[in-house]
């Protein structure tokens, strides 16, 4: 297949499920070699099949990224695979629960950050140690609108994603130089099993959600998705250490 990511050597982190499945598929779909990761793997290889089906190329290489020694074998195995790593979208994550900070828990709050913002924080390592190596890549990390505002719930997803918004800048400024961008997207509510399977969109609930954005509607994550492709494409060429929201409209208001 050839697209704007031809021949793109591209590692996708929570890809199996959500914004992290619709976005392989689209970079499949634009020409990518993709390694499709996460925790799940029956979701991943679900992913894996998907993209086969639309004549994509993909492999599935399961990865806790709140784990060192796993993100470090990912990035190998993606280099053993495919030779090289140009593009990744650190997209793994977990909601925070529902919880004021002065109900929150010591292991709520520990979770979240390990796999949101320490998770972020690995896969930012271990592949800016190979794109080093090879003279550039391009980087997107999930934040989220959590990241860029206040919340009334969820203090541990909230700071995990502010943490993002500013490793993501950080991340870019040091490595400008070398060739290597790295960029943020800030979703709104996309309709996902994170989403849905909780108390989030629960009856009452989505109405009250959906009337905060002021487009009228939750996103999809076929929307990240193709905000994610643009910026890891060359398309997207001078833009580096930017927090890009796909919200409709949540944060202008
Ligand atoms: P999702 O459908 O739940 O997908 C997340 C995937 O990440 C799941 O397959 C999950 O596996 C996996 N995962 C969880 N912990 C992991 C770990 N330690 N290592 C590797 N994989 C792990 O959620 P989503 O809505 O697509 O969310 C994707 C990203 O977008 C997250 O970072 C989320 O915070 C962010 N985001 C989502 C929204 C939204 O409204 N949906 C809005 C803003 C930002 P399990 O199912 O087994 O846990």
């Amino acid at each position: 297949m050839s697209g704007i990511l031809s021949d793109k050597v591209s590692l996708i982190t929570g890809a199996g499920s959500g914004i992290g499945r619709a976005s392989a598929i689209a970079f499949a779909r634009e020409g990518a070699q993709v390694v499709v990761s996460d925790i799940d793997a029956e979701g991943g290889e679900e992913t894996v099949s998907r993209i086969s089906e639309i004549g994509g190329q993909a492999i599935f290489v399961p990865a806790d990224v709140s784990r060192a020694a796993d993100v470090e074998a990912l990035v190998q195995s993606t280099v053993q695979q495919y030779g090289r790593l140009d593009c990744a979208f650190n997209n793994a994550g977990v909601s925070g629960g529902q919880d004021l900070i002065h109900e929150y828990s010591e292991d709520d709050w520990d979770r979240v950050i390990d796999i949101n913002l320490k998770g972020v924080w690995l896969c930012l390592k271990y592949e800016i140690i190979q794109m080093l190596e090879q003279g550039g890549g391009s980087i997107v990390n999930t934040a989220s609108i959590m990241g860029l505002v206040g919340g009334s719930r969820s203090p541990s997803y909230g700071a995990s994603k502010h943490g993002v918004v500013g490793l993501t800048r950080n991340a870019a400024v040091q490595y400008a130089q070398s060739g290597i961008r790295v960029n943020a997207v800030c979703p709104g509510y996309i309709r996902t099993p994170m989403t849905e399977q909780g108390a989030l969109l629960g009856p009452g609930n989505e109405e009250r959600i959906i009337a905060r954005h002021p487009i009228g509607r939750l996103g999809a994550p076929e929307e990240i998705a193709e905000t994610v492709v643009w910026l890891c494409s060359d398309a997207a060429s001078f833009v580096t250490g930017h927090a890009m929201t796909v919200d409709g409209g949540y944060v202008a208001q």
